[in-house]
């Protein structure tokens, strides 16, 4: 349906689409938690889109309960399916939402600061757990000193801006609940006329290919990460070919990210990337809380290191005592015999 908000969000979660594939799975979690939030609230949620694949991720969002509204003839920020702040701005003004939620993921975690300083709101990014209290008051929860403290904050005005971490809501099962309306909204009744710079939200001015096996590090069922130990590039190679026979990604720990062994993008940790694969293999990767809070939410930790002392041991489900360059090469040659074996 064409139509107007009606200022009854209470919730409004900024969405990220993946193109054709519609809402990525971060969307769900951030519309999971903006349901959950706006329920104790007792008010309503709304997750906006825009852009490529837009038209399917709302049909996906109101799918799962959510009221959706897509914004027509709004860009997305440059090749990441994320709703622009110069959008989504003139939309809190005009709807008051009381929490504005991104993904604490580029570029959804810069487009949120933007945001909270157009609305002259306050901001708590890297959120990590949000609860209503009272059914008023609503907490937020998030590391600080490098993950060794968990600060909670109670905002004290609203409008109010966040940036939630990744895995950190649940996606509702979709069929569980009434199908969401969804509410089209013209980019031009937001937006100035002729703003075409607003419409974008930002100018693409490079684009960088970034080397990948294909598999997406934080939808990866398996990641197969290096630290410091691994001593160089070429200890990245090995990690790739573990990698690409278990159909996982390769992730790193900070020290390889900064020597140039591994792409930045690869970084897992309190810095980096949030991933909870089925299956986490850590290799020469000692098991510091910032590296750790990028991962602890695996389903399985496997440890390979040469120091029976090292800490990563204490958080694993299995480790290996040994040098990663003789348990890789014989673990990578049999897993891929057995492979063959199966055809
Ligand atoms: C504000 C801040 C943010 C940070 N953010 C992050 C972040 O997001 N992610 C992150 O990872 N770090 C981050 N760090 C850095 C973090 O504190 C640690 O320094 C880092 O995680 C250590 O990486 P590592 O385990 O690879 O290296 P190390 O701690 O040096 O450990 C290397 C391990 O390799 C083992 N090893 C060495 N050789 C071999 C071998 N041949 N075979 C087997 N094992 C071997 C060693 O026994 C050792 O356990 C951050 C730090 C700060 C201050």
């Amino acid at each position: 349906m064409k139509g107007e908000l009606n200022g009854s969000s209470g919730v409004m979660v900024f969405a990220q689409c993946s193109g054709e594939k519609g809402m990525n799975r971060l969307a769900g979690e951030l519309a999971g938690l903006g349901m959950r939030l706006a329920k104790d609230l007792g008010e309503d949620a709304t997750v906006v889109v825009c852009g490529p694949g837009a038209e399917r991720a709302a049909d996906e969002l109101a799918g799962l309960g959510m009221r959706t509204c897509l914004v027509e003839g709004a860009e997305a920020v440059a090749g990441s399916g994320c709703v622009p702040a110069t959008v989504a701005g003139p939309l809190c003004l005009r709807e008051r939402p009381r929490l504005v939620m991104y993904g604490h993921v580029p570029p959804g975690d810069e487009e949120a600061v933007r945001l909270a300083y157009l609305l002259g709101a306050g901001v708590t990014s890297d959120c990590t757990a949000m609860e209503v209290c009272d059914e008023r008051e609503i907490v937020l929860s998030k590391p600080v000193y490098g993950g060794n403290v968990m600060a909670r904050f109670n905002p004290e005005s609203y409008p109010y801006v966040v940036t939630v971490r990744p895995h950190v809501g649940v996606a509702p099962e979709p069929g569980t609940s009434v199908v969401g309306e969804i509410v089209r909204l013209e980019a031009s009744d937001l937006l100035p006329d002729g703003d075409d710079a607003a419409r974008r939200g930002a100018t693409l001015v490079s684009r960088e290919q970034v080397p990948s096996n294909g598999v997406c590090l934080e939808e990866a069922g398996v990641v197969v990460a290096g630290g410091r130990g691994m001593g160089g590039r070429e200890g990245f190679e090995s990690l790739e070919k573990l990698a690409g026979l278990l159909g996982g990604a390769v992730g790193a720990s900070r020290p390889p990210c900064d020597s140039g062994w591994a792409n930045s993008a690869s970084q897992v940790g309190i810095t980096g990337k949030i991933v909870a694969p089925d299956i986490y293999i850590a290799v020469a990767i000692s098991g510091s809380t910032q590296h750790l809070s990028g991962m602890s939410d695996a389903g399985t930790i496997v440890a390979v290191n040469r120091d029976p002392d090292a800490y990563i041991f204490k958080v694993s489900d299995y480790g290996v005592t040994g040098d990663w360059k003789e348990v890789l090469p014989a673990f990578t040659a049999r897993l891929a015999e057995m492979k063959r074996q199966e055809g």
